[in-house]
């Protein structure tokens, strides 16, 4: 099939050059694979075999250049196999792991590529390198070292048999992870299931069920569902057997079981970081990032451990004797947490999220995220009908810089359908570049927020419109970008410093100035009253102990795995109740993610060992965000400038200390961090 059969390899039209979604079917993809992996095969080996002395234009340009056509390829495939599968892209995708795995491999492995490589970055110095095109062959020079390049080659073919083994291992644990999250659902039967839920939760599970074919009410394992089931169902029978199916995603036995995959996909990491001289995966990966060792990271994870702990245990002291109060004798248990934490939010703050949702509709909060980032940076985003999309639910829109030149096209795929894999994402189906020209960023931002039942608007949780915040924060990485390598394009930065810019957008959020215009009731446009706005930021900190509790002890927990030398046998069940144990988790708490189904850390190697990403990029957040207030304006124009030039713009340009200290004028101090969570002694 060539490019004027296959949509997937034809030089796309649509209106900004976005993917002809109509015309692509699932039998494009093989083929269009195949032909995109021999025109990289034959660039590379080109490059590599060029007969001309190295340069940086024959060899780190031109691998810059190559790659075009199986990255438009890949990006719509992955795109889709995320937000909008079935049996067959599944199977084309687990196919495909290992496939592009060892392409890549290859690359990487590829001696006299590296010998080109190595050539030119020996003469670094002489060759008058913009600071760009030196950053770009520091980072090729980096990668290729780290993947094996000039080791020996049975080193270099063992590495590359690893590679392969965890990218089918990484397709597998996520495809069981939906399969799961699939098979589940409750049935509530009648007004007794449906006891303290309110009409937006009743809405939503109807919409569920919907969904599923099914008439009345049903709670699935989407967190937009069951997070906010677990709040206010007042069954605690139901409460339980939600949370049990929960938590055991990954690990009910039988063939979508995670746990001998973790196995060996921890394994198999601890040996490839030991043939590459580290003595730990931990040690391998974070070497490459901000924290650069695994003792950074597990400092500042460990300093906010224990004041978070000791408030997590004050916090369930006070919803016991809550539960007391209301004659509920009970030793308090995982599936009561949330319940009883939103009575006591109630009566502390006297806050309701059934209260509150009204005034957070989805239409408004996009509206209130896209005004922020018009105010902080004067660009526009327009609704364009005339694109395609991927799905019915998908929304286009046009963004526009201030003076109305078109810099990007932003998808927004909102709602939760069984066809998506569960969480909240940024992604490109194309980066901005300048190497071919001008290339405009392509950027998709994906949810799974419960929709509104027929015809009522969509209400989010207060959760719900930071994740959109968030994202949109990682959105903006994308779109604002303005470098010209590839290699370097918007969130192709550190793990640990891409969750900077989106943690700092959410703060925007809760901003009474953003607030008081977007969070409008949704039946009387009235805007939210000055006490419950007053009200709801006073308790920006509540349950802080337990939300900081839930996240580190994940981040702990990946960080330990991967710092084991030898992971032979390895049980994870027995490994996650010990580090548990040592760290002394509160009762009635588990982790945020349990290792069955941590999609971060085993659909591939995305946040493995580096789930602490969020924490070390919280301490920038929050360290950050204070630039704007000691401003004394929330949109101050220069502060704004500084954070699109050194971040949002800057992509990969340089090192990411470095970013941060020439947007804030000094290192980040991690006291604000503990004072934003409302740890701080
Ligand atoms: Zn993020």
């Amino acid at each position: 099939m060539s490019a004027d059969t296959n949509p997937l390899l034809a030089r796309w039209s649509a209106a900004f050059d976005a993917p002809p979604f109509a015309e692509i079917r699932t039998e494009h993809y093989r083929p269009a694979f195949e032909a995109a992996l021999a025109e990289n095969r034959a660039e590379i080996d080109a490059i590599a075999g060029n007969a001309a002395e190295p340069s940086f234009d024959n060899t780190l340009a031109a691998l810059e250049r190559s790659g075009r056509a199986l990255d438009q390829v890949a990006s719509v495939f992955f795109n889709l196999a995320g937000s909008d599968t079935n049996d067959e892209l599944q199977a084309i995708e687990r196919e495909m792991a290992p496939v592009l795995s060892r392409h890549h491999t290859a690359i990487y492995l590829n001696d006299a590529l590296f010998r080109r490589i190595d050539t030119v970055f020996s003469r670094r110095g002489e060759l008058g390198l913009s600071p760009e095109q030196a950053r770009v062959l520091d980072r090729y020079h980096t990668a290729f070292r780290r993947a094996g390049a000039g080791k020996p080659e049975a080193v270099k073919q063992r590495l590359a048999a690893i590679s392969e083994r965890l990218a089918s291992l990484g397709t597998q644990f996520g495809q069981n992870v939906l399969k799961d999250e699939k098979a589940w659902s409750m049935k509530l039967d009648g007004e007794a299931d449906l006891a303290g839920l309110p009409d937006f939760l009743r809405a939503a599970s109807a919409s569920a069920a919907a969904d599923r074919g099914e008439s009345g009410h049903a709670v699935t394992l989407s967190r937009s569902l069951i997070e906010p089931f677990l709040q206010f169902s007042a069954r605690r029978d139901l409460r339980e057997t939600a949370f049990k199916a929960w938590l055991a995603r990954g690990e009910g036995g039988g063939e979508t079981d995670n746990r001998a995959l973790i196995a060996e996909m921890v394994a198999l990491r601890a040996e490839r970081a030991k043939l590459l001289g580290y003595p730990t995966f931990a040690h391998y990966r974070l070497d490459d990032s901000m924290a650069r060792t695994p003792e950074a990271a597990l400092d500042l994870l460990r300093s906010v451990w224990q004041p978070a702990r000791a408030q997590a245990e004050r916090e369930r002291a006070g919803l016991e004797a809550l539960a007391a109060g209301e004659g509920d004798n009970i030793a308090l248990q995982a599936w009561d947490w949330r319940y009883y934490a939103e009575k006591k939010r109630r009566q502390e703050f006297d806050l309701d999220e059934a209260e509150l949702k009204p005034y957070l509709q989805l239409d408004k909060i996009i509206e209130a995220a896209f005004d922020t980032a018009r105010r902080l940076f004067g660009i526009t985003f327009t609704e364009r009908k005339d694109v395609p999309v991927y799905h019915p639910d998908v929304r286009a829109f046009e963004v526009t810089d201030a003076g109305g030149a078109s810099i990007g096209l932003f998808y927004g795929d909102y709602f939760a359908r069984p066809s998506k894999r569960s969480g909240a994402w940024m992604s490109a189906f194309r980066s901005q570049e300048r190497l071919n020209g001008a290339i405009s960023p392509i950027i998709v931002n994906v949810m799974n927020f419960a929709r509104g039942a027929d015809g009522q608007p969509t209400l989010l949780s207060f959760d719900d419109a930071r994740t959109l915040f968030h994202e949109l924060g990682h959105g903006l990485h994308g779109l604002l970008s303005d470098v010209t390598y590839p290699l370097l394009s918007g969130t192709s930065v550190p793990r640990d410093f891409v969750e900077f810019p989106s943690q700092l957008y959410e703060h925007w959020l809760e901003q009474p100035e953003v607030l008081q215009r977007y969070a409008v009731h949704y039946k009387t446009g009235e805007p939210m009253p000055k006490a419950l706005l007053d009200r709801l930021i006073a308790s920006r900190t509540f349950n802080q102990g337990f939300a900081t509790v839930e996240y580190v002890s994940s981040a702990l927990v990946d960080l330990e795995m991967h710092l084991l030398a030898e992971a032979e046998g390895f049980d994870v069940g027995a490994f996650e109740a010990k580090v548990l144990a040592e760290i002394d988790m509160p009762r009635a708490m588990v982790m945020r993610h349990r290792p069955p189904h941590f999609q971060h850390v085993f659909s591939g190697e995305g946040y493995s060992s580096a789930y602490y990403s969020y924490l070390w990029s919280e301490v920038l957040d929050a360290d950050g965000f204070d630039a704007f207030v000691e401003s004394g304006d929330i949109f101050d124009g220069e502060t704004a400038r500084r954070l699109r030039e050194f971040v949002y713009a800057a992509g990969n340009r340089q090192d990411a200390a470095q970013a941060y200290r020439d947007f804030r004028g000094h290192d980040p101090k991690p006291e604000a961090l503990l004072k934003k969570r409302g740890l701080a002694a």
